[in-house]
């Protein structure tokens, strides 16, 4: 665990360092859980974004893009239920004067109950070699089902109480489940209490009579509320699919883990629309999908997961979440959720508008049935940063470098002149000249070419151009590569061969049909 700790440490810092992603108004001292994304990270964040909306846009003909406000009609939020139930519950600890949500707390007590399990199970596989049938042994050693009991049944009664949002119960498994916190190491702790998660401002001066308004705490229902202006533009037919990139808010009571859980962030969410009854076959076939668009980066498959949800939504017939292997831990990163037909209905009702599909093959009218995915870029690209960390030993030197697929990295070629003077800054402007339009390039001079590479590694840099005096003479560079630090004298007017197509969002985009 120590040693996880320590990686995330280092990516933090790392992630300064590089300027991929700063504290918000560090000079003053920083506001809790924003951040902003520097020089670097905005081109990462950037790509990412890109990878993702023409993965919906160009690969499916039937979904589009749209941008809608941040700031809606107070209505909105009424009618999706998050004025009445987008809470949180919390508790404060009254010697650390520390706040957490009593679900996080109770949710860790369990992934503590199964740790256990699993280390028996990873204990029994080394004792037992090839011969392991994991599936019995979970059946039938007896430390095994005793935690597992222990953990059903606490399960059973947290289900129970959220379902019930149930506060003195809350509190209560809390307190019968010995939990302590982490920082005073006491169980004094206040009642629960709820928390709504959202940011209101007001609208309009006081003098028109001031109008309360939230900042979305997600992107979806921009999405909902334009349902018919798109469908009926565009002359959509069902199924159809609208995506969506932008900011959220959430007034996140626990935001400790650096960009995975921020204030402000942003989202990248598509709901597709669809006839009602085929709902359980859409939601198979985006969780598929949606796995293949991660899996597609190259990270390796065991560095994610599915988890799907037990305990549902209301208005939810299916959910998963697919997770990532984070420095601490798998985690959420997307969210797949089968939402029948609520929110369309809600905003049917509570508009008074009638928000429905006419089937031109079965001559029916309904109200559509909804598929959604919804990914925070923010938790992206942490995962992408935490996957592609690697600390290395060179020649007895330590070498750092993100091993970003090259799509998505930063800057895609820095081109270096080895000194600069004789004339080499002046051809490495003419090589920047020539590549510009196709690749994100940074010429780079200062120190020696060996910092310069490893500076360049520390972002994701796949290709370095040294410039030397030969190159005034016949036109060749030196090109590194960055995962195998290999170098090779090429042409200038061959570059664009070699780089092709390699660093541009399409080459992912081919991976996912691919596979
Ligand atoms: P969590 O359980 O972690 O609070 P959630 O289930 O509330 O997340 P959703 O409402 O399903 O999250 O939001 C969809 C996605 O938006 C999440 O998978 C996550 O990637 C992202 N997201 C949600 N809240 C935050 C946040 N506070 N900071 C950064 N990203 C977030």
């Amino acid at each position: 665990m120590a040693n996880q700790e320590d990686v995330f440490k280092k990516l933090v810092s790392h992630c300064k360092e590089y300027g991929f992603v700063f504290p918000s108004s560090e000079i003053y001292d920083g506001l809790g859980a924003v951040y902003d994304y520097g020089q670097n990270g905005v081109e990462l964040k950037n790509n990412i974004k890109r990878y993702w909306w023409e993965a919906m846009t160009k690969l499916h003909e039937n979904i589009v893009g749209i941008d809608a406000a941040i700031f809606m009609h107070p209505t909105v939020w009424k009618a999706s239920g998050h004025v009445d139930a987008f809470n949180d519950p919390l508790i404060d600890n009254r010697d650390s004067k520390k706040r957490y949500r009593a679900d996080v707390l109770i949710e860790e007590q369990l992934a503590k109950i199964e740790d256990k399990i699993n280390k028996e199970v990873e204990k029994a596989r080394k004792r037992f070699g090839e011969a392991f049938d994991e599936a019995q042994f979970r059946a039938t050693n007896g430390r095994v089902l005793e935690y597992q009991t222990k953990w059903n049944a606490l399960h059973q009664r947290y289900s129970d109480a959220m379902n019930k949002m149930d506060l003195d119960e809350l509190k209560q498994i809390i307190l019968d489940e010995e939990i302590v916190c982490p920082i005073s190491g006491t169980r004094n702790w206040t009642d629960v209490r709820q928390f709504n998660l959202m940011f209101s401002t007001e609208m309009g001066s006081t003098a028109d009579g001031a109008m309360k308004i939230y900042l979305r705490p997600e992107t979806a229902q921009g999405i909902f509320v334009n349902y018919l202006n798109v469908q009926k533009s565009g002359r959509m037919k069902l199924p159809f699919g609208i995506a969506q990139i932008g900011k959220a808010f959430r007034n996140e009571i626990v935001a400790r883990q650096f960009i995975f859980r921020m204030r402000e962030f942003e989202q990248m969410e598509m709901q597709f629309f669809i006839k009602p009854g085929t709902e359980l076959d859409w939601f198979a076939k985006w969780k598929k999908t949606r796995l293949a668009w991660h899996k597609a980066l190259g990270f390796g498959d065991l560095m994610y997961r599915y988890h799907d949800h037990e305990k549902l939504a209301h208005y939810a017939n299916a959910a998963t979440d697919i997770e990532f292997n984070m420095p601490f831990g798998f985690k959420e990163v997307e969210g797949i959720h089968s939402r029948t037909n609520f929110d369309l209905s809600q905003h049917a009702k509570y508009s008074g508008k009638k928000i429905e599909y006419f089937d031109p093959e079965t001559r029916e009218s309904y109200v559509p049935y909804v598929i959604e995915t919804s990914i925070g870029v923010d938790r992206m690209f942490l995962s992408i940063m935490a996957g592609a960390y690697r600390e290395e030993e060179v020649n007895g030197e330590r070498r750092v470098v993100l091993a970003l697929p090259p799509a998505l990295a930063p800057v895609k070629v820095a081109i270096l002149p080895l000194v600069n003077k004789d004339g080499l800054p002046e051809k490495a402007e003419e090589i920047l000249r020539e590549l510009r339009y196709d690749y994100t390039c940074q010429i780079e001079v200062k120190d020696s070419i060996g910092k310069r590479y490893r500076r360049q590694d520390a972002i994701g840099t796949p290709y370095c151009v040294t410039v030397d005096g030969q190159t005034l003479e016949d036109n060749t560079v030196t090109l590194r590569f960055r995962d195998t630090m290999e170098q090779e004298r090429v042409a200038i007017a061959d570059l664009h061969k070699i780089i092709g197509d390699s660093v541009n969002i399409s080459s992912l985009l081919r991976k996912i049909e691919n596979d």
